[in-house]
């Protein structure tokens, strides 16, 4: 077996925003509701955020390098 070279886990941090398109660093603070990644900030903006309780999709904050 080969193991091919180590690009792949840089490719894996590049992450945007769904709101505001914006690239978010690995550093950085995201937030995850539905699948979708989006900045703390962004996400307090969407119509969904907090509108409509009938979507019980809560939000994960994620900070640092860690993902779920
Ligand atoms: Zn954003």
């Amino acid at each position: 077996m080969r193991v091919t070279k180590s690009e792949v886990s840089t490719a894996e941090f590049r992450i945007w925003c769904e709101a505001c398109c914006i690239r978010i660093a690995p550093h950085e603070e995201r937030t995850i509701a539905a699948g979708k990644i989006y900045h703390p900030r962004c996400y307090s903006k969407q119509p969904s955020a907090n509108g409509g309780s009938k979507t019980a999709s809560p939000a994960l904050t994620i900070t640092g390098s860690v993902l779920p």
